[in-house]
């Protein structure tokens, strides 16, 4: 995905990337191992401009995973949603990445991300956004899926979905105040 820095202008204009399936594929396939799953193609909006030398580039990125909710093991669609801006300064004599990994990602690419995704590097006159891509997605991956903040989880007595299925176990639910008031209190009563 490919941005002609070259033919900037100093006011900022839009451009439209889609994430095809095969690129995420290559990407993310160990997410897909796990089980996260692509949902539909997420869309970023960029919009760029070059004052000077320098290359500013900013905007939104929106997708959808299918997961399973950690608390209920339900399987939802989980909303990624992330806006980014950062500042590309040309490759110059005096001003180089410090690292070999990143003078091999400006050889190939024509860009190189700086350490906070604020900053970076470029070169020639046309720059790969792949890599700027990656991290903001990587960045809104759930490291813990979870259908909904509020998500009950699953009942610990009948392991049913406690928001979908209404089981009468709340009166032995161990997590329960009075239930472990209860037990606590056996307990002390035992030791006595
Ligand atoms: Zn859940
Ligand atoms: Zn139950």
């Amino acid at each position: 995905m490919k941005l002609a820095v070259e033919r900037l202008k100093d006011v900022a204009e839009a451009f439209h990337y889609r994430i095809s399936r095969d690129w995420w594929g290559k990407g993310f396939a160990d997410l897909e191992a796990s089980g996260v799953r692509l949902d539909g193609e997420p869309e970023f909006e960029v919009r760029a401009r070059a004052l000077g030398e320098k290359v500013y580039i900013e905007g939104e990125f929106e997708g959808f995973l299918e997961a399973e909710c950690g608390r209920c093991t339900k399987r939802y669609r989980h909303a990624l949603r992330d806006s980014f801006r950062l500042v590309l300064e040309p490759l110059g004599s005096d001003r180089r990445p410090a690292d070999p990994e990143g003078m091999e990602a400006l050889e190939r690419s024509g860009m190189c991300l700086g350490e906070d995704l604020e900053t970076g590097w470029y070169r020639g006159g046309e720059i790969e956004l792949d890599a700027l891509f990656s991290e903001v997605i990587s960045l809104e991956i759930p490291l813990q899926p979870l259908c909904g903040e509020e998500c009950a989880g699953l009942c610990p007595v009948c392991g049913s979905i406690r928001s979908e299925e209404n089981c009468n176990c709340e009166d032995i639910n161990p997590a329960s105040p009075f239930a472990a008031l209860a037990s606590l209190r056996g307990k002390r009563e035992g030791s006595s």
